[in-house]
C-alpha cells in the first residue's frame, strides 16, 4: 500500500531512504533546512569503507581522549564541556569501549559496509544516474615501524573477517602510485574498499529524485513532530504542518533535538572533519590514509580532497584554527 512518507534530512541517508521508498511505490517529501548543497555528505573524504569495521568506541581511545583533549589541532579532539547530554554520552562512549563489546561489534559493523559497498555497486549498475564509482582499495600508509605493527594487527583482524587485505612494501606501493615521491615504510592495503565523489553521488541522486516525483522543500526546518496514540501523524515545520503515514528521521547530527522532542533519547554527538580540495592535477592514484597523520587523500573526480580530524565540540559550524 503507497503511503505519504516524510523525510526530515537530504543528506546521504536522508536522499538514499527517499530512493528505495519511491521505488516501492510511495509519495516521498523530503525537507532540509537547508538547500542540500553543502555539509557532511557533500565535504567527506568519500571512502566506502569495509575496512573501517573497528568501532570508534574502542579501548584505548578514552586515553587517547584524555590526551588529546587539551590540542585542539590532534586527529581525535574531545573539547572539555559540561554540558550534561555530551556528560552522559561520554559515559556510554567509555561503556561501550571493552573488548567485548568491540568484538561482538565487528561482524555488525563489517556486515554493514559491505551491503553499503554492494548497494554503491548496485547503484553504479543501475544505470538510474551517474556518478564518480571507483573500487581501488584503501591504502594504510606509515612511516614508524610502531604504526606499521598496530596497523597490521588492525590488518590480520580484517583478514580474520573474511576481508582481502595485505601488508605492502614500500616498493610495492611505489607500482601503485608510480608518480608520486613516497615518504612511508609501508602499507596496509584493504583491496575491499571504494571511493566516490561525494557532490556528483549527491547532486546525482537529488535530480533522479527530482525526476521521480519526489518532492522537496528546502530551506525549511522540521520544528516538531507529534503523534497520535504513539503514531506520528504530523510534521510541523517553520512554514506549515504537514501530515504523514511515517516519518524517517535523517537529520544527521540534528536527529537527537527532534527526538527528545517525542521523549526519546537518543546518545549521539556531533563529530566535525575537516577538508580541503585541491584543484590541480597531482598524479595521486589511490585513496590513501597516512596513518601518524590521520589525514586522508581521495583522489576525486576532477581534483584531490584532504581530510582529517574528528573533533567532537558540539552543534555549531566553528572553526578550529591551529598554527
Ligand atoms: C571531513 C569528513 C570526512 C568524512 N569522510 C567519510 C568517509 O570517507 N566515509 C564515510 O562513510 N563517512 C565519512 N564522513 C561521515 C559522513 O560524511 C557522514 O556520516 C554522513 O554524511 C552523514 O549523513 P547524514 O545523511 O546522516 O547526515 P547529514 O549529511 O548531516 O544530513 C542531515 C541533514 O538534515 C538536515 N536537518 C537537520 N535538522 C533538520 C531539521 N530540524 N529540519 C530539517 N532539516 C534538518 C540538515 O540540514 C542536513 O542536510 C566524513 C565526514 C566529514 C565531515
Amino acid at each position: 500500500m503507497s503511503k505519504e512518507v516524510i523525510i526530515i534530512g537530504g543528506g546521504i541517508i536522508g536522499l538514499c531512504s527517499a530512493y528505495y521508498l519511491q521505488k516501492e511505490g510511495h509519495q516521498v517529501t523530503i525537507i532540509d533546512k537547508s538547500d542540500i548543497s553543502y555539509g557532511a555528505s557533500f565535504v567527506n573524504a568519500g571512502y566506502i569503507t569495509p575496512s573501517h569495521f573497528i568501532p570508534l568506541a574502542a579501548p584505548g581511545m578514552i586515553t587517547k581522549g584524555i590526551k588529546w583533549m587539551m590540542d585542539s589541532s590532534s586527529p581525535f579532539y574531545v573539547k572539555p564541556r559540561l554540558n550534561i547530554d555530551f556528560l552522559k554520552w561520554f559515559w556510554a562512549f567509555k561503556k561501550s569501549a571493552t573488548k567485548s563489546k568491540v568484538e561482538k561489534a565487528i561482524p555488525v559493523i563489517r556486515d554493514i559496509n559491505l551491503l553499503g559497498r554492494d548497494l554503491f555497486e548496485e547503484l553504479k549498475a543501475s544505470n538510474d544516474f551517474d556518478f564518480h564509482y571507483e573500487r581501488k582499495g584503501l591504502l594504510m600508509c606509515y612511516q614508524t615501524d610502531k604504526a606499521g605493527e598496530e596497523e597490521w594487527k588492525v590488518g590480520q583482524l580484517g583478514i580474520e573477517q573474511g576481508l582481502n587485505v595485505d601488508h605492502i612494501s614500500k616498493e610495492d606501493v611505489k607500482k601503485l602510485e608510480p608518480n608520486i615521491d613516497l615518504n612511508i615504510k609501508g602499507a596496509v592495503y584493504y583491496d575491499c574498499d571504494a571511493h566516490t565523489t561525494p557532490s556528483e553521488f549527491m547532486n546525482g541522486m537529488v535530480n533522479y529524485l527530482i525526476s521521480n516525483g519526489v518532492n522537496f522543500h528546502l530551506n525549511e526546518e522540521v520544528e516538531d513532530i507529534s503523534l497520535i496514540d504513539y503514531k506520528v501523524a504530523e510534521v510541523r515545520t517553520n512554514k506549515q504542518l504537514i501530515k504523514a503515514d511515517e516519518v524517517v528521521l535523517a537529520a544527521g547530527s540534528w536527529s537527537p533535538l527532534l527526538t527528545k522532542k517525542l521523549g526519546v533519547k537518543i546518545p549521539i554527538e556531533a563529530g566535525k572533519g575537516y577538508s580541503i580540495n585541491l584543484n590541480r592535477h597531482t598524479d595521486i592514484q589511490m585513496p590513501s590514509i597516512l596513518v601518524e597523520a590521520k589525514v586522508a587523500v581521495t583522489p576525486m573526480n576532477g581534483f584531490t580532497r584532504f581530510a582529517g580530524t574528528m573533533e567532537f565540540g558540539g552543534i555549531n559550524h566553528d572553526i578550529e584554527q591551529t598554527e
